[in-house]
């Protein structure tokens, strides 16, 4: 074994197939050449920017039961709930998630047991300023406004694994 250990060595094995291997990818069509007008298909999975949906109604999914704020790992979430006038019902007066704390680790989608808060499938929402960065109620319902159509694909998409 000792033997064949060093002829490989001798011989830069492992440093001819890494060569060749440069050699192939630097042939091959680049991955992001035509970016942004041509992008790689993207997996139902994704976890891009946060949003909280609406059902078709139009009423908010979220029952406020703040198992998302709990779960959060990074503690991006802040939650304040309180009856609803019109009906009495549990909602949130706030919901602010601090995207420079997030991990996007989906724990928070996960936890959800209303499909109400999802990372949906954008991931270009690059700010000049921090404060760009603390979503409120209103930009998230505003997201899910905006990629619900998507959002919807990709939950039905990845149903049968979950
Ligand atoms: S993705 Fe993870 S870190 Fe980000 S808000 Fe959700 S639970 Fe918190
Ligand atoms: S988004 Fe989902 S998990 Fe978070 S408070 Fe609303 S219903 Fe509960």
């Amino acid at each position: 074994m000792q033997i064949v250990s060093s002829a490989k060595a001798l011989l830069l094995k492992e440093f001819v197939a890494a060569f060749f291997l440069s050699f192939r990818y630097l042939l091959k069509p680049k991955a992001t050449l035509n970016y942004p007008h041509e992008k790689n298909p993207q997996s139902p999975r994704y976890r891009g920017e946060h949003a909280l949906r609406r059902y078709p109604n139009g009423e908010e999914r979220c029952i406020a039961c703040k198992l998302c704020e709990a779960i959060c790992p990074a503690q991006a979430i802040t939650i304040e709930a309180a009856p609803r006038g019109n009906d009495g019902t549990r909602r949130t007066t706030r919901y602010d998630i601090d995207m420079t704390k997030c991990i996007y680790c989906g724990f928070c989608q996960e936890a959800c047991p209303v499909d109400a808060i999802v990372e949906g499938p954008n991931s270009e929402f690059a700010t000049e300023t921090r404060e760009e960065l603390f979503f409120d109620k209103q930009r998230l319902l505003d997201n899910g406004a905006i990629w619900e159509r998507e959002i919807a694909r990709n939950i039905a998409a990845d149903a049968p694994y979950r």
